[in-house]
């Protein structure tokens, strides 16, 4: 895999095509990538295979505790302090479990708890926006997350994609 120029990291992943003209770049084995820890999309020679980009960032399965309050709900009304689980993350968002219903345009604020990364304290997502709700599954998007959040999602990552790329044995 190609480094990230803006980062110089080789935690990238083959992008989304965006126009018919990355499309065309194809046949000279040139791909659009997205780096994992800093989102910087660009276009690369690669000579391994075209992997069917659904999504551009890898998403992680943890499970960490998560507690959420609404800043604005679509229906009116308000959640406080409710309780669910992140079952999958990246640098742009989320998956969360949870009983409440929620509905795409829903904005929350979140924090979670990573759990396999001890003694840390919660990650706050200052600002968050429903994407999709599938029963008690829903599509998050952060939208404003302060530094140091930002920080420790970018370990969070950083550390499981080191550790799926270490040689196994
Ligand atoms: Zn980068």
């Amino acid at each position: 895999m190609p480094s990230c120029p803006e980062c110089g990291m080789k935690m990238v992943r083959q992008a989304s095509y965006r126009t018919a003209w990355e499309r065309l770049l194809r046949v000279l084995c040139i791909y659009p990538f997205r780096c994992q820890l800093c989102a910087h999309r660009f276009l690369a020679s690669f000579a391994g295979p075209r992997v069917d980009a659904q999504r551009d960032y890898e998403r992680l399965l943890v499970w960490y505790p998560a507690s959420f309050s609404s800043t604005v709900l679509t229906t009116g009304g308000q959640i406080q302090n409710a309780e669910g689980t992140i079952v999958n993350l990246s640098i742009r968002g989320c998956q969360m479990k949870t009983d409440l219903p929620l509905q795409p345009g829903d904005m929350l604020c979140l924090t979670f708890t990573p759990t396999d990364q001890a003694g840390t304290p919660p990650v706050v997502i200052e600002q968050a926006v429903v994407r999709s709700s599938n029963g008690t599954t829903n599509g998050i998007e952060f939208i404003s997350l302060d530094e140091a959040g930002e920080v420790r999602i970018r370990q969070i990552i950083s550390d499981r994609l080191h550790s799926w790329m270490r040689p196994a044995g």
